[in-house]
C-alpha cells in the first residue's frame, strides 16, 4: 500500500502540493489523474524517492520513503512519461546493460533469465536486435516497461504510461497493468481518462497541488452527477466546483 500523510512539496518559491494525503491500496490499480501542472509527476516522484517531501510521510508498504530511500528504490520501478535511452544500443544489448546495473555480482544466467522474463510479459523481445534509436514510440515505451519490470518490484509507479501509444499498443498495455495488478500495486498518473478508466479500481483527483477527490469511479460519478469518469473529472476541476471547496 501506498500512503501519503500531509504531504506538501515545493520547488523553490513554488508550491507543486500542499498538504496531500491519500493511500493507494496493494495489488490492485490506482489512477492519479488531473489537469496539467496539478502535481502528479511530482508525487510519483516522491513515491519513488525520487525526491523527497518538504514535509509531511510517504510510506510504501510501511517503507518510508524519504527515511529509508534505499529500501524503497528495491520495491519500487517508476516509467518516466518520457524515458532516455541509448539510441545505437540493440534493445538487448541495452536490458543487458542494465540488468548488469541492477544485478551487480549476480551471474549472468540470473540476469538473462530476468531479461527474458520482462521482455515476454512486454513483448519487447521481437524486437531485440534492432536498434532503440529506431524504435517507434509504442515499442520504446514498452522497452521503458521492460526495464521497470527487470528488478520484479512489488510496486509500479508509472507516469502517463498510454501517452502517445496507437490504440493496439494501448489495448497491450492496459492488458499488461491489469495482469501485472494480480500480484503488484500498480500506481500511474494519466490524461487519457476513457481509455485508462476501465483498469482502476481507485482515482485520486489532484487539482492545483491539492486532493479533491479519493475513492471509486462510482462514488466520483455519484458526487457529481455525472454518468462517465470523464465528465465527472471536468466537472469537478470545473470553476464552480473550486469555488465550492
Ligand atoms: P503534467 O500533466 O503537465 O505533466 P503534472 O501534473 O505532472 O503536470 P508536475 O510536473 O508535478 O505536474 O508539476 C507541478 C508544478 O510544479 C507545476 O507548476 C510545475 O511547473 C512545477 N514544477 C515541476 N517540476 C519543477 C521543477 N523541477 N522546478 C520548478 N518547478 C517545477
Amino acid at each position: 500500500m501506498i500512503e501519503l500523510h500531509s504531504v506538501t512539496k515545493n520547488y523553490g518559491n513554488r508550491c507543486a502540493v500542499r498538504n496531500i494525503s491519500f493511500n493507494a491500496p496493494s495489488n490492485s490499480v490506482t489512477a492519479l489523474i488531473g489537469l496539467n501542472g496539478a502535481g502528479k509527476t511530482t508525487v510519483l516522484k516522491a513515491v519513488c524517492s525520487m525526491h523527497y517531501a518538504d514535509s509531511g510521510v510517504v510510506l510504501v508498504n510501511g517503507i518510508d520513503a524519504a527515511e529509508n530511500s534505499i529500501a524503497n528504490k528495491k520495491q519500487t520501478a517508476f516509467m518516466s512519461e518520457r524515458s532516455a535511452f541509448f539510441p545505437e544500443y540493440t534493445v538487448y544489448e541495452f536490458l543487458c546493460r542494465e540488468a548488469a546495473v541492477l544485478f551487480a555480482g549476480s551471474d549472468k544466467t540470473e540476469q538473462k533469465e530476468r531479461i527474458a522474463q520482462a521482455s515476454r510479459l512486454c513483448g519487447i523481445h521481437k524486437v531485440f536486435s534492432q536498434k532503440i534509436g529506431t524504435l517507434s514510440h509504442g515499442w520504446q515505451r514498452r522497452l521503458a516497461f521492460s526495464r521497470c519490470l527487470l528488478s520484479d518490484p512489488q510496486v509500479l509507479v508509472l507516469d502517463e504510461p498510454a501517452s502517445g501509444l496507437d490504440p493496439r499498443q494501448s489495448a497491450d498495455m492496459r492488458s499488461l497493468i491489469e495482469k501485472l495488478s494480480e500480484h503488484k500495486t500498480v500506481f500511474f498518473s494519466t490524461h487519457l481518462i476513457r481509455e485508462m478508466e476501465t483498469l482502476c479500481s481507485k482515482i485520486v483527483v489532484l487539482h492545483k497541488g491539492s486532493v479533491i477527490f479519493q475513492g471509486s469511479q462510482n462514488e466520483l460519478c455519484m458526487l457529481t452527477g455525472e454518468k462517465t469518469l470523464e465528465k465527472s473529472f471536468l466537472n469537478i476541476t470545473s470553476k464552480t466546483w473550486e469555488q465550492a471547496l
